[in-house]
């Protein structure tokens, strides 16, 4: 941990860089996130990734997948369609959570890329770019990427896993995907192309629970939004994550649900420096 380019952010510099709106701001102006995940077999994860985003931060939050009516009954404030071509304008997208590995998800994901805004790739939007490298090909060359593997999809990416030197590793991946990569685990570790590492370490264990990372994205996505660079936005996604389930939690399981649920009451402490 003396790496002088290892940080670890703490509540007070998370709740001074949360966006917070002022008497300027509209809905647009604070961020609007799209959210491209789920399918007909996975709806839960994009009721999971848009809510995040809603409880977050976001002005506005668009959603774009098989899963619009399952969404749109959960999160009424959510302006959702069927297909990422009709989504309409955001200024950052999360894709992955749920959409399958297969020409569809392929499609939805080298689309997204293209916008030319930041993007948050989870899940099966990582498993398709170790799977078929060249759906980067559609990268805007302008556009910054946040890939939150966790250590199956990390290994994935690098064809390793990330052994025994996380932080080195998962610098190498950040440098190879020219990608903001966060690293999933007890300890997060989040990597910038140009080598600055932030890791965050867990508050207990009662985040390994299924649709959790779906959680995590949604932030990450509405934080970008938000307009915060997207190294620091993954940073303080996962601390906020962190804390939500530990709120959530309180000495017992907590499902992902129960994590989404304590999100504001994170941001309130960070917000509040504690
Ligand atoms: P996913 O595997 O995509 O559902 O993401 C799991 C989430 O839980 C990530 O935010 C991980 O950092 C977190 N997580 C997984 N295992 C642990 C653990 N043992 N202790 C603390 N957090 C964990
Ligand atoms: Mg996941």
């Amino acid at each position: 941990l003396d790496d002088p380019d290892l940080w670890q952010l703490d509540a007070a510099d998370v709740g001074r860089a949360w966006p917070v709106p002022g008497p300027e701001d509209n809905k647009y102006s604070q961020g609007v996130t799209g959210v491209a995940a789920g399918s007909a077999t996975y709806p839960g994860a994009a009721v999971l990734a848009t809510g995040s985003a809603v409880l977050a931060t976001s002005g506005m939050v668009r959603y774009a997948g098989p899963a619009a009516d399952v969404v749109r009954s959960r999160w009424p404030e959510v302006v959702a369609t069927g297909s990422v071509t009709d989504a309409g304008r955001v200024q950052a997208w999360v894709v992955g959570p749920g959409i399958g590995t297969g020409r569809e998800g392929r499609e939805v994901l080298a689309h997204v890329l293209g916008v030319g805004v930041p993007v948050c790739a989870d899940a099966d939007a990582t498993t398709l770019m170790a799977h078929r490298p060249d759906v980067l090909d559609a990268r805007d060359p302008g556009t910054p990427l946040v890939l939150t593997p966790h250590a199956g999809e990390f290994e994935r990416l690098m064809g390793r896993p990330p052994g025994e030197d996380r932080v080195a590793s998962v610098r190498e991946a950040a440098a190879k995907y020219n990608a903001v990569v966060l690293l999933k685990g007890n300890v997060t570790i989040v990597a910038a192309p140009d080598g600055r590492v932030l890791v965050n370490v867990a508050r207990g264990s009662w985040l390994a629970t299924a649709g959790s990372g779906d959680v995590l994205s949604g932030l990450i996505g509405s934080l970008l939004a938000g307009g915060l660079e997207p190294w620091l936005a993954a940073g303080c996604a996962a601390y906020v994550h962190s804390l939500a389930g530990e709120l959530a939690a309180r000495g017992v399981p907590v499902s992902a649900s129960g994590i989404l649920t304590a999100i504001p009451d994170a941001v309130r402490r960070v917000r509040a420096g504690v």
